[in-house]
Parts: C-alpha cells; structure tokens; sequence
C-alpha cells in the first residue's frame, strides 16, 4: 500500500446536500450546486482501497451533509465488506441522529461520528447533553459533539480565496496525502478547505485514485507542503496545517 502510506483518512463527498446550510449564510453549500456522488465512483473508490487493504479512516462527508443520503447506510455497508481494515468515520449537524439510529451505526462499525454543533446557544447545549449521554453508553464508537468557542465550530471558508495572506513563517502541512479529499464530482482536490476545488490534482472520473495520488503533481505538492514551501494561494491564506498521519 505504498500509495496510502501517508494517508489517515479519506473523505468521500457523497453528496452536496444540507438541511441546514440556510441557516447559515457562511456555508460553502449555499454557492455549490446541490448533487450526488454517484454509486458507481463510491464503488469504485471503496474497492480500490480495499484492494490495496487500506487501514485508515473513511469519512462519507466533505460539505455535504451525509445524513441527508438515503444511500449512507448502504455505503457504510459496503465500506465494511470491502475495505474491512478501515475505519468509518460521519460528520454531521446531527439532524439525522436519534438514540437508536446511533445505537445502530455502532452496531454496523462506525468508529467515530462527530457532530459540528454551530453555536454556543441553550439549544445547541442541551444537544450537546443528550448526546454526551448517549456517548457514556458506547462501547466501541466515539460519539463527540464539542460546543463552538466563539459561535462557530469552523472558521468561515468563504473567503479562503479571496482573504489577507499570512505573513508568518509558514509551518508544514501534509494535508493533501494525509486526508485525500474527494469532491461531490470526482475531484482530488488539495485540501478539504477547497471547497470549489480550484486547487484540482486529479479526477477519479475516468483515473484510478493510485493513478492520481501517485502522480508528480501530487508527490510534488505533498513535498513543498511537508516542508513548511506554500506556494499557492490557499495555502498562504488558511492559517492552517495538517499533521503526519
Ligand atoms: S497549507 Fe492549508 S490550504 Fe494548503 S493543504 Fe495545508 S491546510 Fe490545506
């Protein structure tokens, strides 16, 4: 598994659906058209990794708010059965999620599910208490639901392109090999703060995955990166990194 020897996580963008992205004005969804990953590719990228017997995590969510997919479950299914070394792991707002609905994804395999709660109000609180509840009776997933500090749980992306560079000394990210992020389209993108996917490396639409993470653009990206070198533009904007896997 050479190819995937950086990598602790791939995200697969299943849809670009949300049932809550109206609520707030900041969220990348609002200016993405709303689709579908189809089956077909999610099929295809889970019985690549399989068979090159992937053992990090496998995230069914990137924007798009995956409870949102009738087709979760089935691909959770699938996950399990074909890349059986994985970890699945659900980021979500939370709608989709009732007791039993958790008790359930534990059942199926589910390491981790994290819910993104988006304001430090009574509500969002009294959430958060109910779901630390439910999380003291798991036994082999971690439910986690950490309360935003400063009303946001994210920093606002919108701007990613657009904001003041950063004049520090820039630190080194691996990003783009330690989480593989796979847009709603088949994009490899740089990053998951990519969030047009302006920064391409690569689609899987017609290419194997190995075939683009195995590409000089990609190894020579993920070098400058991992040695602190950020020559693009969100890379010198987002004030942020990503440690080895
Ligand atoms: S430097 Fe920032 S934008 Fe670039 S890959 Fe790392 S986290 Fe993403």
């Amino acid at each position: 598994m050479g190819w995937l020897e950086h990598t602790g996580q791939v995200s697969i963008e299943i849809s670009t659906k949300c049932d809550m992205s109206h609520l707030h004005a900041e969220c990348p969804l609002n200016h993405i058209p709303a689709s579908m990953m189809p089956s077909d590719t999610v099929l295809k990228i889970l019985a690549e990794l399989g068979a090159n017997e992937y053992t990090g995590n496998i995230a069914f969510s990137r924007y798009g708010e995956p409870g949102t997919d009738p087709r979760l479950w089935s691909f959770i299914a699938m996950a399990k059965s074909r890349v059986p070394r994985a970890g699945i792991t659900i980021t979500t707002n939370g709608r989709f999620l009732s007791p039993s609905i958790i008790m359930e994804l534990e059942e199926l395999g589910v390491v981790k599910i994290h819910v993104s709660l988006y304001g430090n109000t009574l509500q969002q609180r009294k959430i958060k208490e109910v779901l630390d509840g439910i999380a003291e009776r798991l036994t082999t997933m971690q439910l986690e639901a950490p309360l935003p500090v400063n009303g946001h749980a994210h920093k606002p992306l919108i701007d990613i392109y657009t904001r003041e560079e950063r004049k520090e000394p820039y630190v080194p990210c691996y990003q783009p090999l330690a989480d593989i992020s796979i847009d709603v389209l088949g994009h490899v993108t740089l990053c998951c703060l990519d969030w047009k996917s302006r920064n391409c490396l690569g689609t899987i639409s017609n290419d194997s995955l190995e075939s683009v993470i195995d590409s000089s653009v990609v190894r020579t990206a993920f070098e400058q990166l991992s040695n602190g070198t950020r020559l693009r533009g969100i890379c010198q904007r987002c004030g942020s990194s990503r440690e080895q896997r």
